[in-house]
């Protein structure tokens, strides 16, 4: 193997952590099972503390389930501000010691360590500093996974937590994806699962063994993905936060609705959409559409543009047709999103006409 190309990719992933945050700045919660929620009839859980996790509370379940599970779990409303806060702390962690970053989320993101020219020599070895680091500079744990992509630091990640770490050397990865279950591959969810299991694939192992052609049968455009996943193949580079940023605006239903209630939401969305990228200064080139089934299961459909869209009715079109690749079935859905992405700033020449200094 060309050692020149192998990259060193860090997976990040603060523990449990909206509940850890509530837990270092209430004490009185300390050992007991926790919840973060928000208040509404049809939220869901936030994060779950570990203690909640053994009633079988996890995150993105109803709250209504998740009391049922565990009637006597404290529950506690988010706090964004905060937590966003000690995201931005744990970035500046990041920052010793790489600027290629990719938050995933508030608590999670991929570092690209394959430049580092510290004194460290093993990626593991920067892993195990950022979280000291995180520890003693936040009071909260994270668990890192360290591989040579991103598909499988993700998973490594998981292997040790909480407060855990775990490498998969390039000479490991064949080894370890061979047992691996398919349900632990990104983006392999309960349905999935249970397909590649009713095909008789239940590892990683069993999908490297099937040919191109049959998973992209099966799964469309991303059976070729799943084809290279199963050999541990992950080209994907750790990109900046700039570069993945997206704008979007949802809408949680009170009651769950079909794709043709659907419809008429989405006026009200894109006109959001379109008041939320002014007030960015930016327009982008590409619209995602995402409906969210009534159990919990998330779709997405995408376009992109050669041009950049700003208009409501330019973002309503798109947003049209999207919802047309839907499939056409009774499903009733719970939540509508709009986005846009590959972003740029506005044109100077749209500065001028903004609409700031006619605001009354
Ligand atoms: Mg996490």
């Amino acid at each position: 193997m060309d050692t020149q190309h192998i990259r060193k990719i860090i997976h990040i992933d603060m523990d449990a952590f909206y509940a850890s945050v509530e837990r270092r700045d209430n004490p009185n919660l300390l050992g007991k099972p926790l919840v973060v929620a928000g208040t509404g009839p049809r939220s869901v859980v936030c994060t779950a503390s570990y203690e909640a996790r053994q009633f079988g509370v996890h995150s993105a379940m109803a709250v209504t389930t998740a009391k049922r599970l565990c009637p006597d779990a404290i529950y506690v409303p988010p706090d964004f501000p905060r937590y966003r806060a000690v995201s931005v702390q744990i970035h500046t962690i990041f920052a010793r010691y790489t600027s290629l970053i990719e938050p995933l989320s508030l608590d999670e993101a991929f570092l690209d360590v394959t430049d580092y020219a510290g004194p460290l020599i093993y990626a593991q070895d920067i892993a195990q500093h950022i979280r000291a680091s995180i520890l003693s500079e936040t009071g909260l744990t994270a668990s890192a996974g360290i591989a040579p992509n991103k598909f499988l630091a993700k998973i490594a990640s998981d292997w040790r937590k909480p407060n855990g770490q775990f490498v998969i050397a390039p000479q490991q990865v064949l080894r370890f994806l061979h047992h691996l279950p398919v349900g632990k591959i990104p983006g392999v969810g309960k349905v999935t699962e249970r397909k590649m299991q009713d095909l008789g694939w239940h590892t990683v192992g069993d999908l490297a063994r099937i040919e191109r052609p049959i998973l992209v049968h099966h799964f469309g455009r991303w059976g070729h993905r799943l084809y290279d996943l199963a050999r541990g193949r992950d080209e994907r580079a750790v990109q900046a936060q700039r570069q993945r940023q997206q704008i979007s605006q949802e809408i949680t239903l009170i009651h769950d609705e079909n794709l043709a209630q659907i419809c008429l939401r989405l006026p009200e969305l894109a006109e959001r959409l379109v008041v939320l990228m002014q007030r960015k200064r930016m327009m982008g080139s590409c619209v995602t559409l995402k409906l969210k089934t009534s159990n919990f299961h998330t779709l997405t459909r995408s376009q992109t543009f050669s041009h950049p869209l700003t208009e409501v009715s330019a973002l309503l079109q798109a947003a049209d047709s999207l919802i047309t690749r839907m499939p056409q079935t009774a499903a009733e859905y719970r939540l509508i999103g709009l986005g846009i992405s590959h972003l740029q700033a506005e044109h100077n020449q749209l500065d001028l006409w903004s609409t700031d200094s006619c605001q009354p």
